[in-house]
Order: structure tokens, then C-alpha cells, then sequence
């Protein structure tokens, strides 16, 4: 189980030594993050925290010949 996310790169300076600084930032699905290199805070997209429900599967082509 892993708990630990990896820290993001910094996409400006793209250096390691970034900081979870708040789990939501401007929407619920990005994470800011500040990094110690160019100390510049970016947002994160939240791409692997929680899987989106799939959508109720739309009936598709249904051939519907009697
Ligand atoms: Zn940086």
C-alpha cells in the first residue's frame, strides 16, 4: 500500500526538492505544491489519488432489427 505519493519535479526549475503544500488548491483535483529550488509554488494535477467512478455505460450501437 502505498502511501507516500513521489514528489512532483518542479516544472520551472525542474528540480526535486518540491513540498506537498496544500492537498486542494484552486480546485479539488489540483495539489499546490512549493518548491525549495526556485521557491516557486505550483499546482498539481491529482491524477493518481482516486479512480473517477466510470460513467453508467451508455448503450451503444444496439441493433435493434426484430
Ligand atoms: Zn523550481
Amino acid at each position: 500500500m502505498g502511501g507516500v505519493a513521489p514528489s512532483p519535479p518542479c516544472p520551472f526549475c525542474n528540480g526535486r526538492r518540491t513540498e506537498l503544500a496544500s492537498t486542494f488548491g484552486s480546485h479539488a483535483s489540483l495539489s499546490t505544491w512549493w518548491c525549495a529550488e526556485c521557491r516557486s509554488p505550483f499546482e498539481v494535477l491529482r491524477w493518481q489519488e482516486t479512480t473517477s467512478p466510470v460513467d453508467p455505460g451508455q448503450p451503444s450501437n444496439k441493433s435493434t432489427s426484430a
